[in-house]
């Protein structure tokens, strides 16, 4: 059985790594995503780690909604509902 030392936890569901299976290396920067496998140097650099495609597509998803498509923030939206309401008021004013 081929040791792994501790610390290579699922970064989704903190699923230990015990095994030599399908886990994957997630390179996050700026522009792009890179996927790789498993490798413990890359665990040793911080770099998050995930054990399956469940987890990736998880992991990913979550990277995409919350770092390159983010929300708008609630003063964003509170100000979009506002000049709904008004240009609502507004149209119903002008029809009556
Ligand atoms: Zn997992």
């Amino acid at each position: 059985m081929t040791y792994i030392p501790p610390g290579a936890s699922c970064n989704v569901c903190k699923a230990m790594k015990a095994q030599l299976n399908h886990w994957y290396m997630i390179h996050l920067n700026a522009e792009r995503i890179t996927i790789s496998a498993f490798n413990m140097n890359d665990v040793e650099h911080g770099i998050p780690c995930v054990c399956g495609e469940a987890c990736l597509i998880k992991y990913v998803s979550k990277h995409l909604s919350a770092v390159v498509y983010p929300p708008s923030s609630d003063a964003e939206i509170s100000q979009i509902l506002a000049d709904t309401i008004n240009r609502a008021s507004e149209n119903e004013s002008e029809s009556e």
